[in-house]
């Protein structure tokens, strides 16, 4: 049996989750087996699991799994799943539940996946390594799998199948030693990893009171707003923005990095964007070598131009 741990964001499947179901349909052809797919409190329809080839949605619904706990929640998924393979996408829940279940089923542990399946047997795959700077191509023979998938990596596939929904009970722990506290900004944006667009802003706006430039453009597109490194330290955006090796490693279609240098730090975070633009008045600034596309110019002109531009254009 494949298992495909799904998050959701206040209830609602995150797009990852789809191609995390979509991964597993495609080892599961491989090796003749089906999916099930284990989600916690989710309130979101198992129809477009089904639609990615989930057989099975084991939704755990319980109130006191309403505050994230990676303990708990590994040990959640442990009790569901009796099987060799279990995948998630490469995230910072997956990060801090996936270890535990490593170590509780003595099992191999695959991070950051890029490719699908170039072989089940023995599994080998391609990863990302040092921070998106290389690809490794890895092998195991390990009968017990653990991987985590980078988002926007593969993509998703409909494989159509017929599934169902139970709702089990688990044992949790009555007292885990310990009390985890949880508080999470809902702005109501665009989440920034889940984001098919980001519009990124660097040292070189000066300070925060010229954001509005950069929200504009975003708001035109339908994008998210991300940050380099300084930016956020110097508390001119929130921390929840930055972007780069210490902070949110992304891979929309699109990102726009406007007055940021393109230090290997920052690139680390981004470098699986599909297309990269650069907007730097510095024709010599590191991040024109990483994009698609550049303009050398001074961002206080070209962003509201473009910004503009795009408002007509969709007009
Ligand atoms: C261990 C470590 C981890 C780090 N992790 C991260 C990380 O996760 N993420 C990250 O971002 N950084 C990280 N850094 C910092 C990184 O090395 C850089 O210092 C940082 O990314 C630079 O930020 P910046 O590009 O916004 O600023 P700067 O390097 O100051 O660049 C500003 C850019 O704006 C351009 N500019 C200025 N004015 C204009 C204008 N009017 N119009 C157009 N362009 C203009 C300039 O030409 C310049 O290229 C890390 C550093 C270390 C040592």
């Amino acid at each position: 049996m494949i298992y495909a741990y799904t998050e959701n964001l206040n209830g609602k499947y995150k797009k990852s989750s789809f191609e995390v179901v979509s991964y597993a349909k495609t080892l599961a052809d491989m090796i003749g087996d089906t999916v099930t797919v284990i989600t916690i409190n989710s309130d979101d329809s198992p129809d477009d699991l089904y639609k990615y080839g989930a057989t099975k949605v084991l939704n755990v619904k319980n109130e006191a799994l309403k505050v994230f706990d990676p303990k708990v929640f590994a040990g959640v998924i442990s009790q569901l799943a009796d099987g060799n393979y279990i995948l998630f996408s490469h995230s910072n829940e997956s990060a801090s539940i996936a270890p535990f279940l490593v170590k509780e089923k003595d099992a191999a542990y695959i991070t950051n996946v890029i490719s699908l399946p170039i072989s089940a047997s023995p599994f080998q795959v391609k990863r990302n390594v040092f921070s998106g700077k290389g690809i490794a191509t890895v092998e195991t023979t390990a009968s017990k799998l653990i991987i985590t998938v980078s988002a926007n990596s593969v993509g998703c596939k409909e494989s159509p199948v017929q599934g169902i929904q139970e709702n089990p009970q688990v044992n949790l722990p009555t007292d885990p030693g310990y009390k985890v506290e949880s508080s999470e900004l809902n702005t109501g944006k665009i989440d920034l990893k889940e984001a098919e667009i980001v519009v990124s802003a660097g040292r070189g706006m000066k300070g925060p009171e010229n954001w509005k430039i950069i929200e504009d453009l975003a708001n035109v597109l339908g994008a998210a707003t991300a940050c380099s490194k300084p930016v956020s330290d110097a508390g001119w955006r929130p921390h929840a923005e930055h972007v780069g090796q210490t902070g949110k490693v992304i891979a929309p279609k699109l990102y726009i990095a406007i007055g940021i240098s393109g230090a290997i730090q920052h690139l680390a975070g981004i470098n699986n964007s599909q297309t990269i633009v650069v907007i730097n008045n510095d024709p010599e600034a590191p991040f024109f070598k990483s994009a698609d596309y550049g303009v050398v110019g001074d961002l206080f002109e070209v962003v509201p131009k473009l910004t503009e531009k795009l408002k007509v254009f969709k007009g």
